[in-house]
């Protein structure tokens, strides 16, 4: 069970996401608006985040601006509306930490959260004393809140689902992850598992960081060599 705060200003979503994920067994906690969102944020231990960008009075863009510069690491999944594109790329580098384009269906969005929580939960019990902020190997460096990567000391610009793969990556050096592993992480479990969007993905990964850091384990799937 995890503690899960909505802030949404239209009742209707509200409801239905609250709803949704009542029902997965999460306790969850509705703010109609930036102001009161951000208070309860801040205030209290929420596990997860949803934020939805337009909201009365202060906008999602501020609540989760003001989060991040106080220092909240919580997960923070927002709501844009459709085909906004910018929104979708201001509230990634607000340090969002995923979104859903509205309007969408509950089961993608709950994909979104047992990812987000799941990989809270590693990040806090794998790196002990680090507590995941930055993860490090082979050269390959990935600032978790700024959500900024480099190889060997320069910066390379990734896309969030780039991003998102790439930890899975740096969670595992050396470890041979299967495309089921790599999917599960970077896309949720609902992709067509068919699909080869991971060989595609860490194509680019490959172009961007460099192709020998990357192997291929015929029949399993990749590995990061450290
Ligand atoms: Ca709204």
């Amino acid at each position: 069970m995890a503690r899960i705060l909505i802030i949404e200003d239209e009742a209707r979503i509200a409801s239905f996401v609250a709803k949704g994920l009542t029902a997965e067994g999460h306790q969850t906690t509705v703010a109609e608006d930036g102001d009161r969102g951000l208070d309860l944020a801040l205030g209290d231990d929420f596990d997860l985040v949803v934020l939805d960008i337009g909201l009365p009075g202060m906008d999602g863009f501020e609540v989760l601006d003001q989060l991040r510069s106080q220092g909240a690491r919580v997960p923070v999944i927002v709501l844009t509306a459709r085909d906004s594109v910018t929104d979708t790329v201001s509230a990634l580098e607000g340090g969002a930490d995923d979104y859903m384009s509205k309007p969408f269906r509950f089961a993608e969005l709950l994909a979104r959260v047992r990812l987000r929580l799941r990989q809270a939960n590693e990040q806090g019990s794998d790196q002990g004393a680090g507590r995941g902020d930055v993860l490090e190997a082979g050269g390959v460096r990935l600032d978790l809140r700024t959500r900024r990567a480099s190889v060997d000391g320069r910066e390379v610009d990734l896309s969030a689902r780039e991003f998102t793969l790439l930890e899975i990556f740096l969670l595992n050096p050396g470890q041979v992850l299967s495309r089921e592993q790599l999917l599960d992480h970077a896309w949720g479990f609902d992709f067509d598992p068919g699909s080869n969007v991971v060989d595609v993905y860490v194509g680019y990964l490959r172009k961007k960081l460099g192709a020998g850091r990357f192997a291929t384990v015929r029949g399993m799937g990749y590995r990061l060599v450290p």
